[in-house]
C-alpha cells in the first residue's frame, strides 16, 4: 500500500512548528525520523492532512552532561546514542538497550523523541526512562513542561503530552557509582520488537541492595515497574534466595495481556526467566 496524500512542511524553528500545529489543528502531525510514522502511513494506520517535519531543528540533536543530569535532545538518533561515550559512561542502562532497537538502518534515522512520543509499550526507551526516573521535557506555546517518566506514560500509545506540544528532550540522571545496570530482552529475531524486556538497576551499599528499579516492557499497555519484586530485593544481599523471592513477587506485579508475540502465561514465564538472568548477572558484576 501507499500512503494517503498529505501536505508537507519542513519547519526551521520550534515557533514555526507551534504555529503550524495551532493553525492546522488535528490534521497536523509531527514527523521526526519517520521510522514509525512512515510505516503507519503506508499501512494507512494514520492519515494526517499535513506532516510537520521537525527533523534538523537546531538545538534538539545534542547529548550534553549538565551536573548530575544528561540532557538528550529529542532529535538525537538511536545511532548517536549507540556511539556516544557520554551515554556509555553516564547512562549505561540506556547504552545497553540501544542495540536492541530495530536494525541499523532504522537506528540511523529514528530518534529518541519519536520513540518516547509514540510510547509503544514494547519499545525499549519507555522502560529505560521509567527505570531511571528520567524526566520528559515537552514544549508548547504555553512554555516548557517537565514530566516524570512515571506520570508521562498513561496507557497504550498514550502519554501526558498534549497534541499541540512537542517533545523536545529527556533528562537522565547520571549513574551513581554504586549502581549496576542490566538491560535484556527476548525477541524472536534480533531487531524485532521484544516479546518481553527488562531494564534493571540495582544500587549496592556494603554488599546490600539499597535501591532496586525493575521496569519491564511488552507486558502491559505501558512500561511496568515491578514494585513487589523491587521490594523483595531491598535491604538484602543479592543471593539465590533473594533472586527467588523477587521472582515469586514478580508474579504479583505482572498481569500481561497476550499479543501477536506470546500469550499471557508465556510472557509471565519469560519475565521470570529474564529477572533471574538479570539478577545473576548483576550478582556477578556487583
Ligand atoms: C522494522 C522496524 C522495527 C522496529 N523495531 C523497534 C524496536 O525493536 N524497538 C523500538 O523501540 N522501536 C522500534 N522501531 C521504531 C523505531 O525505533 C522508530 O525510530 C521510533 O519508534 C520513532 O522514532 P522516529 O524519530 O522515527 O519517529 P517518527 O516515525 O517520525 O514519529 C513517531 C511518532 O511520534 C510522533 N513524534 C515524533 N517526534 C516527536 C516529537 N519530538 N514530539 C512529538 N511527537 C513526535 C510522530 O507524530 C509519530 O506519531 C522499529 C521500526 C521499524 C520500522
Amino acid at each position: 500500500m501507499k500512503a494517503p496524500d498529505f501536505e508537507y512542511v519542513k519547519v526551521a524553528s520550534l515557533d514555526e512548528a507551534f504555529g503550524e500545529l495551532e493553525r492546522r489543528g488535528e490534521s497536523a502531525q509531527i514527523i521526526s525520523g519517520g521510522q514509525s510514522l512512515m510505516a503507519m502511513l503506508n499501512l494507512r494506520l494514520a492519515a494526517p492532512g499535513c506532516l510537520v517535519d521537525i527533523g534538523g531543528l537546531p538545538g534538539l540533536g545534542e547529548i550534553r552532561r549538565d551536573g548530575d543530569v544528561v540532557r538528550v535532545g529529542a532529535l538525537v538518533t538511536h545511532r548517536q546514542l549507540e556511539e556516544s561515550a557520554e551515554i556509555a559512561a553516564s547512562v549505561p542502562l540506556l547504552a545497553q538497550a540501544v542495540p536492541h532497537v530495530a536494525h541499523l538502518a532504522i537506528r540511523n534515522a529514528g530518534t529518541i523523541g519519536g520513540s518516547l512520543a509514540l510510547a509503544d509499550p514494547a519499545a525499549e526507551y519507555p522502560a529505560i526512562a521509567l527505570a531511571l526516573e528520567a524526566t520528559i521535557v515537552v514544549q508548547g506555546t504555553g512554555g516548557v513542561r517537565r514530566i516524570a517518566a512515571a506520570d508521562y506514560f498513561q496507557g497504550f500509545y498514550r502519554t501526558a503530552r498534549e497534541p499541540q506540544e512537542i517533545l523536545v528532550g529527556v533528562e537522565f540522571p547520571v549513574r551513581h557509582p554504586n549502581e549496576r545496570a542490566h538491560f535484556s530482552e527476548l525477541a524472536r529475531r534480533r531487531g524485532d520488537y521484544a516479546m518481553v524486556g527488562l531494564a534493571a538497576l540495582l544500587r549496592f551499599d556494603a554488599g546490600i541492595v539499597s535501591r532496586a528499579r525493575l521496569a519491564f516492557l511488552a507486558v502491559g499497555d505501558r512500561p511496568v515497574l515491578a514494585t513487589q519484586a523491587m521490594a523483595a530485593l531491598q535491604g538484602r544481599a543479592l543471593d539465590a534466595q533473594a533472586t527467588r523471592a523477587a521472582q515469586d513477587a514478580l508474579a504479583r506485579d505482572l498481569d500481561p495481556g497476550g499479543d501477536l508475540q506470546a500469550d499471557p502465561a508465556t510472557k509471565k514465564h519469560l519475565a521470570r526467566v529474564l529477572l533471574g538472568r538479570a539478577l545473576d548477572h548483576l550478582r556477578q558484576t556487583a
